[in-house]
């Protein structure tokens, strides 16, 4: 793990007099995976919209595989395409079929054409185990299969950084495993990752590294055994308690 995917320095975003991110520095090398975990309110999503550029940032550099990216810049599309985001709610077009929920982004953004964007949204079904669903419209999936081909659409876009911000919040029990395991395949594929996550079990199985975050800040970041089994912070020990 040596390249640098995302380098994030002295990031400060306010929402009018809410500082909701306060001198944020974080680093993901390549194929890492990194669960970002802490109280709700803390600003995980708030840090993930704005590595994804759907917030702006107030200060502070990021720079993804070694480009920065300006606070101004106007070119997100670039930015999007480098970096996929798989939300809690999956909005999927209920008029497309999974398959042309699928290569939406590919034919539209990238211009690719149908003939390849079939084939490679094919190889994305398979991926994530719904390659008979290709014709099925959103509404007669489950709930797990709808963030399954959220998950497809993501990667169609062949991004080489995976935002995921709690992408089983919304599910029912049952229907969780099924995508932490696709998730936890692309982890194994070597997929750099950032997983916004109250599944404490996925982040000590799954991640490389743990990133706590508490009111705004980093508290404490340390690989699983570190984090969870001899945590430095007082504020990590308080809220590995609150979640056992
Ligand atoms: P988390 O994902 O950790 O629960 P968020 O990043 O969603 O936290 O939110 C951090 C803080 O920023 C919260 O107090 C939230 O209410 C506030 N916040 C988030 N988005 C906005 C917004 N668009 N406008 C105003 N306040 C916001
Ligand atoms: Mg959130």
């Amino acid at each position: 793990m040596e390249k640098e995917m995302i380098q994030v320095e002295k990031l400060n975003k306010s929402f009018g007099d809410l500082h909701v991110l306060k001198d944020i520095d974080l680093t993901v090398y390549e194929s890492e995976v990194v669960c970002l975990i802490g109280a709700s309110g803390s600003g995980k999503s708030t840090l993930l919209r704005c590595l994804n550029f759907l917030e702006k940032r107030d200060n502070g550099k990021v720079i993804l595989e070694g480009q920065e990216i300006k606070k101004d810049t106007h070119d997100i599309n670039e930015v999007r395409q480098k970096v996929g985001m798989v939300f809690q709610h999956f909005h999927l077009f209920p008029h497309k079929t999974v398959l042309g929920n699928v290569i939406e982004a590919p034919l539209m953004v990238k211009k690719m054409n149908k003939e390849k964007a079939t084939q490679l949204g094919r190889e994305l079904l398979k991926k994530v185990g719904l390659e008979d669903k290709e014709k099925v419209y959103p509404s007669k999936l489950s709930g797990g299969q709808k963030q399954r081909v959220a998950i497809a659409r993501a990667l169609a876009m062949e991004p080489d950084i995976m935002l995921f911000d709690e992408p089983t919040s919304a599910l029912d029990p049952e229907l969780v495993g099924e995508v932490l395991e696709t998730m936890k395949q692309l982890a194994l594929e070597g997929k750099t990752m950032v997983v916004v996550t109250h599944e404490m079990g996925f982040a000590r199985e799954v991640a490389d590294s743990i990133v706590y975050m508490h009111e705004g800040r980093i508290v404490e970041r340390g690989t699983p055994d570190e984090f969870f089994e001899n945590p430095k912070e007082e504020r990590t020990k308080e809220f590995l308690m609150s979640t056992s």
